[in-house]
């Protein structure tokens, strides 16, 4: 028997018990057997969901990683095909060489197809590009008891609208075609320039985000009074020429999970320190591999151990862009009270592209993501930070979420009952049942 699954956070501790298929053929009768033996079930891809959006509501999952092969490549247009349980990082293994790269990548290429449609994932260029719904050609849903659906804009497009942020809700994605970027180089030309307060963030994104094709800024969450909201500002351009090569990276990992969170108000607050002063106060430029530039935390295995046996959550909002300013000072104002915090703290402009997915997270405006160690007075804290969003009128990331009440969750997202009405009787969630049941 292998090993429990669980989502990044290790929060909530609900260990799945995988079930695997060898084919494609495989899942309309794997599909059956486990709606016959649990109730229900749910696609898993690698979870890389923090919360409890990749976990079955019968914590049996349809464990999609063996589904991992390409199915057709056409190098002169970069359209690939592939089982949706294909990571990114397998993907880019072989776009790279030839010139391609993915059109929209999050923080980690561990993430697999499957998982990025049925969340929708944004990434650094979310104001160029979208989402990563917006670069999916086609895709192949299976649905209990019915045979292999092909949906796109123009087939089954109600379908295809609703498994694009679909949350694994609508049929098991057994395929999908998308669309790569062409690039020149594997390289990255990214600067960076530290910045004083909140405002400084918002005139750097206003005067850089439209020179750019990546944008995005760390911010220092326990910094308060005049310094509140100091950060780190980067942008990055794939560069113009060299190497197109994929190396295998050297690995750190973490091996244990330590049973007490090794990130506290005292090693937050060195560690926010030293990272915000080794920055330089001017732009300075710099070639650097996409790897470190998009996925530094995948160098270290296993990270999310750090944060203890308690786990994790992250805490993902975005905020209409006239009131971000505002509403994103309270919150960090409340955090940087509150005293609680990680390392990890993402500050991001989203852009004005409509994803063809029906409960895509981004709006136009400024999203905030922080981690936070588990601990029984984080839901004070949550509660505080959901209201100050609330009231702004922004939502939370489904992706990120173990905690947003099923009020907030159906008003945020009015498009949810037209999801529910397309969803597969045979898939559940933890989430889903949470928040609309
Ligand atoms: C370090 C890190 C950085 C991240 N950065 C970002 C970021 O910048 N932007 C962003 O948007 N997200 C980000 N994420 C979140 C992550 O990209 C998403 O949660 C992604 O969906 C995870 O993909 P997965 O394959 O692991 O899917 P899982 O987490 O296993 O599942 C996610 C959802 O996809 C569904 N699913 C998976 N496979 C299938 C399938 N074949 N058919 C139907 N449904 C399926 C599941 O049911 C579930 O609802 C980050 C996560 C980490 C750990």
């Amino acid at each position: 028997m292998s090993s429990p699954l669980f989502s990044w956070g290790l929060y909530p501790a609900a260990p799945q018990t995988a079930h695997g298929c060898t084919w494609k053929s495989e899942v309309p009768q794997q599909l059956d057997c486990l709606n016959s033996e649990f109730g229900s079930t749910l696609a898993y891809g690698n979870g890389r969901s923090y919360g409890d959006s990749c976990l079955a509501d019968s914590d049996h999952v349809l464990h999609m990683r063996t589904l991992n092969r390409f199915i057709e490549v056409d190098w002169q247009r970069g359209v690939v095909t592939a089982e949706a349980g294909i990571t990114l990082a397998e993907i880019l293994a072989v776009a790279i060489p030839r010139g391609w790269f993915l059109p929209v990548t999050p923080g980690t290429q561990f993430a697999t197809l499957g998982g990025a449609i049925a969340n929708d994932v944004h990434g650094k260029n979310h104001h160029v590009r979208g989402t990563f719904g917006n670069h999916v050609r086609r895709l192949g849903l299976q649905r209990h008891d019915q045979d292999l659906l092909t949906c796109s804009p123009v087939e089954a497009p109600e379908m295809f609208a609703a498994t694009i942020a679909g949350l694994g809700l609508t049929g098991v994605i057994i395929w999908a075609e998308i669309q790569l970027i062409p690039i020149k180089s594997c390289q990255i030309d990214s600067s960076a320039v530290r910045f004083d307060n909140l405002a400084d963030f918002f005139a750097l994104s206003t005067e850089l985000d439209h020179q750019h094709e990546y944008s995005v800024a760390w911010i220092d969450c326990l910094a308060k009074g005049a310094q509140a909201g100091r950060g780190v500002f980067f942008v990055g351009d794939h560069a113009e020429y060299g190497a197109k090569t994929v190396e295998e990276r050297s690995k750190l990992f973490v091996p244990i999970t330590p049973p007490i969170s090794l990130i506290n108000k005292l090693s937050l607050h060195t560690f926010n320190e030293a990272y915000w002063r080794v920055h330089p106060a001017t732009q300075t430029r710099k070639r650097v591999n996409y790897e470190p530039f998009f996925y530094p935390l995948d160098r270290i295995d296993h990270w999310n151990r750090i944060y203890g046996r308690r786990g994790f959550q992250q805490y993902q909002c975005v905020i209409p862009q006239p009131v971000a300013e505002v509403a994103i000072r309270e919150l960090l104002s409340a955090i940087a009270q509150s005293g609680q915090g990680s390392f990890l703290a993402v500050l991001k402009r989203c852009g004005e592209i409509t994803s063809p997915g029906l409960l895509s997270f981004p709006i136009p405006g400024t999203s905030l993501a922080l981690d936070f160690p588990q601990n029984k007075h984080l839901a004070a804290l949550f509660a505080r930070l959901d209201a100050i969003v609330h009231e702004a009128g922004g939502r939370l990331y489904p992706a990120k979420d173990a905690h947003m009440s099923g009020k907030d969750f159906r008003q945020a997202y009015p498009a949810w009952e037209r999801l529910e009405a397309l969803r597969d009787p045979s898939l559940m969630s933890r989430f889903w049942k949470r928040v609309t049941k």
